[in-house]
């Protein structure tokens, strides 16, 4: 089987192999080598990427019928012999996080008694799920110390390969079904874990240097912990700073009192949204008093005729309501633009169904939809401009005084 020699070495970023076989993947052209320090995704690990022949690596992957290592390449590449290079930033990020998760999992067994059931790794994101509810702050900050602890004691991490009869003596959670060593590998903090795992680590947690939860979800009966290590978390820290002084500046406070300004400000824009909508009532119950003044009634009927342009639409209604207000009144308003609206209206007292001024309205408007009860009935929703809202109403006054 072609050598995986990221088992004994995840520091090698440079080397030479053959190539085996050549293969395709989808579109793309594929290599098998005869040895490798590409790490291929697995174990909840993203694949590792760089350069081969030139190429560029895409895809890392594990043929299932026989274990080969496929490197998926960007282009084809000549030559039996050929020169791979690892992208270190990633792969070191990855070493970073994983063997962080590592540490992360033993402390909260150590810290709190919760164990990990799952794991995930990904480019941007490292999270474990544990199997307890209610982590308060006390447990997870126990937890979190314990872990920088360990980081910042700088203590050997080894790989070992072990017979698999003894794997009750390691932390895992099932032997796996197929191995490319020969045992079981196992990756050990020096004095504080033990886990069988075909990842890449740092080879002592102080190239951890910070490990730092960030988030916890509840899923179900499970908690996700969402963490960043080493870089990650320099970069979270680096980010979540950036936020913290804009914010502090542009509420003129320092970090401890960005909370209360924040209270602060909600609870003074719901007093200001409220004065506002106290005002604005105000205003419309005066301009309902000055139109039904200046409205013509007929034996004891007034109509409101009234047209503007990008009037509120909730405002509308509310002047509609004010007008019918007063006895006998019928209040045919509207509102020219994008999206014209149309509102009949009579006071409550009346016989009329509103529904036949605003088909007459709507009529005018062209392809306006609407509808509603008999004393209130409203429409529109296409663009028409002032003239032609000032047409329709006059079209559904009309219906009512033939
Ligand atoms: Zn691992």
């Amino acid at each position: 089987m072609p050598g995986r020699l990221y088992y004994d070495d995840s520091y090698t970023t440079e080397f030479t192999a053959r190539v085996i076989e050549r293969l395709k993947v989808g579109e793309h052209p594929a290599v098998i080598l005869d040895q490798t320090y590409f790490y291929p995704t697995s174990g909840g690990q993203p694949n590792d990427r760089g350069t081969l022949g030139g190429a560029a690596v895409l895809d890392v992957l594990t043929r299932d019928a026989d274990g080969a290592v496929i490197h998926v390449l960007d282009h084809d590449i000549d030559g039996d012999t050929v020169t791979g290079s690892i992208d270190w930033e990633r792969r070191f990020d990855l070493m970073q996080n994983h063997t962080g998760q590592h540490i992360l999992t033993q402390a909260f067994v150590q810290a709190v008694g919760a164990q990990t059931l799952s794991f995930h790794l990904s480019d941007d994101s490292v999270t474990i799920d544990l199997d307890q509810l209610n982590l308060t702050p006390d447990k997870i900050y126990a937890a979190e110390d314990l872990a920088n602890r360990i980081a910042q004691e700088n203590r050997p991490v080894r790989a070992r390969l072990i017979d698999p009869a003894d794997a009750e003596s390691v932390r895992i959670r099932k032997v796996p079904e197929r191995m490319f060593t020969d045992g079981l590998r196992i990756i050990e903090v020096e004095g504080f874990d033990t886990t069988a795992c075909g990842g890449t680590h740092v080879r002592a947690t102080g190239e951890i240097a910070l490990i730092k939860i960030i988030r916890l979800e509840k899923r179900g009966d499970k908690t996700r912990v969402e963490f960043r290590c080493g870089g990650r978390a320099l970069r979270d820290y680096r980010e979540k700073n950036a936020v913290i002084n804009q914010l502090t500046m542009d509420l003129t406070c320092s970090v401890g009192e960005l909370g209360g300004a924040i209270n602060k400000l909600r609870d003074e824009l719901k007093a200001a949204q409220s004065a506002l909508k106290a005002a604005s009532t105000r205003l419309v119950e005066q301009e309902a008093a000055q139109l039904y003044e200046q409205a013509p009634c007929y034996d004891e009927i007034c109509i409101v005729t009234a047209a503007f342009e990008n009037r509120d639409v909730s405002e509308l209604r509310l002047l509609a309501s004010k007008l019918t207000d007063h006895g006998w009144t019928i209040a045919l308003l509207g509102t020219a633009g994008e999206k014209a609206h149309i509102i009949c209206a009579r006071s409550r007292e009346m016989p009329d169904d509103m529904n036949v001024p605003l088909k007459a309205a709507l009529a005018v408007l062209g392809n306006a939809r609407g509808g509603g009860r008999p004393e209130m009935a409203q429409g529109g929703g296409i663009p028409a401009t002032l003239e032609q809202v000032q047409a329709a109403l006059l079209a559904a006054r009309q219906v009512l005084l033939p």
